[in-house]
């Protein structure tokens, strides 16, 4: 492709994008496809001579589009949004024609110090205190962008891990940083994205989840608990990740009592307000972050609800001093005469290279201008309430969390199975996608209201597929579970849940967002009574239900794949309900030893009578 071809085919690029985008509604925004849906529609091998771009650019529609998931359709409502804009689009297309890798200042000027520029911008506009600004004199702090939250994350725990290590060695001077680093201890809420947990295991430190209040906030009086256990058993405390605007239910840690604690105890808090740290441009949404004071970090991601598209997390740190000393490294390859005067972002960060994100970021800020950008996130909460008003006018459902910003919880009054099957019919129907969380024992539906042509009579198509489908559930989907079959699960005791916790996470046994069992598909009905009974008992306890994942839909499409997947054991049973036949009873079946669910059971019962 010459330069002459680039300029037509970029433009009609760019035409595809534009009607992709306005036509989004015509799609259903989850794909209907199964695993390996690809394989069959593309070569196997790569095409030995350069191919022609028509043929290249009919793949897309045919081969691609019906796997997308498609994140910017207003029917979209799982996770958190992931919006893009159109001069988002256009700064990522200029940073990628420029490609800049910018680690030094000296390798793109431009790069860093637009970067310092607007990551002030945005530090003003959420009402950052000023000690974590670039301009401001006297003090170290200063923003960057990161790829995720996830990794700011971890970012400011080697930070404060560091610091932690350097204090205690002035005072012990014979302890070996390993030897500080084993007695580490980390605290985040119950409510915590798992990304805390994922850096606790990088970093070799203890995590202490601790468990929110009935509003799902960290509270300071459950944390200094937590804190005086801790060193009574000598450890460390040195970082604490609070959340504001939670994954689950968009609670709100307070910061206020947290903060006093951990300036007592020289704990750094690092603040991961992901999803609705876009929130905070509007003053009046504010009040969520009183006692940011107290704060060595802050990060949230301006890709989610910002329309500046993935990837691009501002991380803000006081000391940037404590970045360097965490990841100072300094070849000759990289020195240069400024060194020291200006900004090198690769002792802020994991990677050496970096994109020029701020491009993208600068463009949405201007062309949408600060006010653009208010009524962005303002529409979005209207359009929540007017869910929320739509789901609590309907009294089969409760909205068991308050509603904060974008995101309304609800459920079927009743047991927890009505409302996981509801959630199931929802995805299969495809209509609309959304995903489920737990709320102290209650299964729950999570809908965020992500893009930001959202209007109201969007919300109301999606309530009235909502009401269609419940109006279909027959009954609860107890009635599907075989009758008479003896309960294995009944006369366990709570170290078989542990077991499989500890082999998840052997260094700090938990369970949050993710145990999942590896199972072989010999043995349907058994994994489906024990994960059912499993997931039951983890609600029962508080605890977040075994992730149910959604690839066990061609199940019974492939009885002789043998290859290990994760499985949702209800949706099997859907098939089979589907096709009209009986779910398996666990005698019907031959019993798997090959590392299956069961075998684990068959062992750890003998194991502990
Ligand atoms: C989305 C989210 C994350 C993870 O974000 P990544 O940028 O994908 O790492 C972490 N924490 C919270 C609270 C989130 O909402």
């Amino acid at each position: 492709m010459d330069a002459e071809e680039f300029r037509q085919r970029g433009k009609e690029m760019v035409d595809f994008i534009a009607d992709y985008l306005t036509d989004i509604r015509s799609r259903r925004v989850l794909p209907n496809v199964k695993p390996g849906y690809m394989r069959s529609m593309v070569d196997e091998e790569a095409p030995r001579y350069g191919e022609q771009w028509d043929d290249i650019f009919k793949d897309v529609e045919r081969v691609i589009m019906p796997g997308i998931t498609h994140w910017q359709s207003p029917y979209m409502h799982a996770y958190f949004p992931a919006l893009n804009s159109y001069p988002s689009m256009l700064g990522d297309m200029l940073a990628n024609g420029l490609n800049q890798l910018g680690f030094t200042w000296a390798s793109s000027p431009a790069c860093t110090e637009l970067e310092t520029i607007v990551m002030d911008w945005l530090a003003k506009m959420i009402g950052l205190p000023n000690d974590f600004l670039h301009s401001q004199e006297n003090t170290t702090g200063g923003g960057v962008i990161q790829t995720t939250a996830s990794e700011a994350t971890l970012v400011a725990l080697l930070a404060a891990r560091k610091e932690v290590i350097h204090r205690v060695q002035a005072q012990f001077p014979y302890l070996s940083p390993a030897e500080i680093n084993g007695r580490l201890v980390a605290y985040c809420s119950d409510q915590a994205h798992s990304s805390v947990e994922k850096a606790c295991l990088i970093g070799l430190v203890k995590l202490n989840l601790v468990s929110s209040d009935e509003s799902l906030r960290l509270r300071g009086n459950a944390l200094r608990q937590a804190i005086a256990k801790d060193k009574e058993n000598g450890l460390i405390p040195f970082y604490l990740c609070a959340t504001l605007g939670t994954t689950g239910a968009c609670a709100f840690d307070n910061l206020m009592e947290l903060g006093a604690i951990c300036e007592r105890e020289q704990i750094w808090i690092h603040v991961d307000a992901a999803y609705a740290g876009s929130a905070f441009i509007c003053p009046e949404f504010r009040h969520f972050m009183n006692g940011v004071e107290f704060t060595q970090s802050f990060a949230f991601n301006p890709s989610k609800w910002l329309m500046v598209h993935f990837d691009c997390t501002a991380l803000w740190v006081k000391s940037s001093p404590a970045l360097h000393r965490a990841f100072n490294v300094d070849p000759l390859y990289l020195q240069h005469e400024n060194a020291g005067v200006a900004i090198d972002y690769m002792h802020w960060q994991v990677p050496l290279s970096r994109r020029f994100r701020a491009l993208k970021l600068w463009f949405v800020i201007r062309s949408f201008g600060i006010e653009g950008l208010q009524k962005h996130i303002r529409n979005g909460v209207e359009m929540a309430k007017l869910f929320e008003s739509l789901v609590k006018s309907d009294d089969r459902f409760e909205v068991p969390a308050e509603r904060h910003l974008g995101l309304v919880t609800f459920r079927l009054k009743g047991g927890n199975e009505l409302t996981e099957q509801l959630l199931k019919d929802l995805n299969m129907d495809g209509r609309i996608h959304c995903v489920p969380a737990s709320i102290k024992g209650k299964y729950i539906i999570r809908f965020t209201v992500t893009a930001s042509s959202t209007n109201t009579s969007d919300i109301r198509r999606d309530w009235q597929i909502i009401q269609q489908l419940v109006n279909k559930i027959p009954s609860p989907i107890d009635h599907l579970i075989p009758k008479g079959r003896p309960n294995k699960m009944k006369h366990l005791s709570d170290d078989f849940r542990m077991s499989l916790v500890l082999s998840n996470a052997p260094h700090n046994p938990c369970l949050i967002n993710g145990s999942f069992a590896a199972i072989l598909p010999l043995d349907t009905s058994r994994i489906y009574a024990m994960t059912h009974e499993l997931s039951q008992r983890a609600l029962n306890h508080s605890l977040l239900p075994i992730s149910t994942r959604r690839r066990a839909k061609n199940f019974l499409s492939h009885p002789t794949m043998n290859k290990q997947m994760s499985i949702d054991p209800s949706m099997i049973n859907n098939d089979y309900k589907k096709k009209g036949l009986v779910p398996p009873t666990s005698s019907s079946l031959p019993m798997s030893r090959q590392g299956s669910l069961d075998s684990r059971v068959e062992e750890i019962l003998e194991n502990n009578s």
